[in-house]
């Protein structure tokens, strides 16, 4: 018996992949999912209405690499390509991407003739940033934050107005803390093996190209000649953790909700025992953790302490949302994704996507509002309340937006330690978290955001990769 931890995409994909993989059915291996919630979907919440939907947590997700092709790939395979709405290049929300600065809303170039142009709040045009790159003397590091990379190689206004920015929209956290492996790996070790980005591009552009290429269904094919920029699924994400919890049912997987597992005790290679809520014990040969490194760090404390410690220093972030609902037909936003506030700026808001723009069928005008992440507590103190949240948003969107009316309808969600932050030594700390795991020939595989990338495309392809290394493993 095989046991999946949490059933948020990751858990849900570890069982879709185990399922394709026929790892139950050839080793009559039975599968088991325990949720602590009533629900099924983690983070991944709609909240869906005849006139708008709101969504807490993920919107959108990236078609792009071989993870984001995967992902479509199951969604074909799931029946859920009729479901998809995809934002391609001419579409606003594709071209138009702002950021907030000294009082302005700023368009960020999205054609190349945009980088040879100068645009607020840079001084010079983007292309220059390369010219600083061609000057850096060389300097050698195992790791660095991607905040003092984009700064030593394009200069500070890259790293303050375009990286900063993108990382708190991407994981609310502070390009001064996040590794620069978390987006610009190749980059970085360009600059660590040729001593420049542009001098390692250009030698990249000589040598033999590594394919990473995955075999396409018709929905990623599409995708990729239409050069989607995101998409979104109608009606709601929800809808795809939805549909993949009854494709697992369908085939039999255990799906047991409310079920919170408090213990994890390791037998030996091939037993382990997990406590439940209810107090009964339930025995498995293999674990998937899918749950947060926090939470699994608890619940290994007592038989693996330094196991704990490690999984313990992943650090996470608290968003607050702020869903809200303009009844009105006048126009009250410019269409566009939305725009984003660099850390800089020091305004308790980390940005706003304009929801009516990038997901269909929504009358009115639809905003999200995110607020805090690693800022949170600095900003909002402890328990925070819904109002006060509310409030701060409405002000922030009046003042930059210039909208007065008051929203038909909003919804407020904390949610509490819903990101973890990729620090600096985070993918050591995760090879180090695997090792031991080897080592100690404990039965338990790590899937989901805490490990391998903290995006919906990241966390499925996790799930594919350490369900595959198993089957590998036990053959
Ligand atoms: C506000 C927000 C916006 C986001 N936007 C985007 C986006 O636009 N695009 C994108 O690609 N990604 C986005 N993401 C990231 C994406 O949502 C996550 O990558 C993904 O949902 C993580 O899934 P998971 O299964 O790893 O974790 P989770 O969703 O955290 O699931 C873990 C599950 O484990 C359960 N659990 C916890 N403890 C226990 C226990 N002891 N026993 C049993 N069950 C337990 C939990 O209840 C939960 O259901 C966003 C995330 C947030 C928070």
């Amino acid at each position: 018996m095989a046991a999946i931890l949490g059933g948020g995409l990751g858990g849900l994909s570890t069982g879709y992949y185990l399922l394709k993989n026929n790892i139950s059915h050839n080793n009559n291996l039975k599968l088991f999912l325990l949720e602590a919630t009533n629900q099924c979907g983690g983070w991944i919440k709609t909240i869906r209405t005849k006139d708008y939907l709101f969504e807490q947590g993920p919107r959108t997700i990236r078609p792009k690499g071989v993870v984001g092709l995967n992902t479509l790939n199951m969604m074909q395979d799931l029946g859920l390509s009729e479901h998809i709405s995809p934002i391609k290049p001419d579409h606003p929300a594709a071209k138009n991407r702002m950021i907030y600065v000294n009082n302005t809303l700023h368009l960020l170039p999205s054609s190349l003739k945009g980088v040879f142009q100068t645009n607020g709040p840079f001084s010079k045009p983007l292309i220059y940033a390369l010219f600083n790159d061609l000057k850096q003397p060389h300097k050698e590091l195992k790791d660095d934050s991607i905040y003092n990379f984009v700064e030593r190689r394009f200069g500070k206004e890259i790293a303050d107005y375009a990286i900063s920015p993108m990382i708190c929209g991407i994981c609310a956290g502070d390009a001064k803390e996040i590794s620069v492996k978390f987006l610009m790996k190749t980059l970085f070790e360009y600059e660590q093996n040729h001593g420049g980005v542009m001098k390692g591009w250009m030698k990249s552009m000589f040598s033999a190209k590594t394919s990473n290429d995955i075999e396409l269904t018709d929905l990623a094919k599409v995708a990729k000649e239409e050069k989607w920029s995101v998409y979104t699924i109608k009606g709601g994400l929800e809808t795809f953790p939805t549909i993949l919890e009854t494709y697992l049912k369908d085939n039999d997987v255990n799906m047991q909700l409310n079920t919170k597992v408090e213990e994890i005790e390791f037998v030996d290679s091939s037993l382990v025992k997990l406590k439940k809520s209810d107090g009964e014990v339930l025995t498995a040969s293999h674990v998937y953790s899918t749950i947060p490194a926090h939470v699994l760090a608890k619940l290994i404390e007592k038989q693996h302490p330094e196991l704990s410690q490690n999984l313990k220093q992943i650090p996470f972030v608290t968003v607050g949302i702020v869903n809200l609902y303009f009844a009105t037909n006048k126009p009250l936003i410019t269409p566009a994704f939305g725009f984003l506030i660099p850390p800089i700026e020091n305004s308790p808001i980390l940005g706003v996507v304009f929801d009516s723009c990038c997901i269909p069928d929504q009358k009115g005008t639809v905003l999200t509002v995110m607020l805090g992440g690693r800022w949170f507590k600095e900003k909002f103190g402890e328990g925070v309340s819904n109002e006060r949240l509310l409030n701060i948003a409405l002000k922030e969107i009046q003042a930059i937006l210039k909208i007065d009316d008051a929203p038909a309808a909003y919804n407020v969600s904390i949610l509490d330690k819903c990101i973890p932050q990729y620090v600096i030594g985070h993918y050591e700390r995760v090879d180090k978290i695997r090792q031991y795991i080897q080592k100690s020939n404990l039965p338990i595989s790590l899937v989901g955001s805490s490990y391998d990338g903290v995006g919906v495309n990241d966390v499925i392809f996790s799930a594919k990769t350490q369900v595959e290394e198993d089957c590998i493993n036990s053959k």
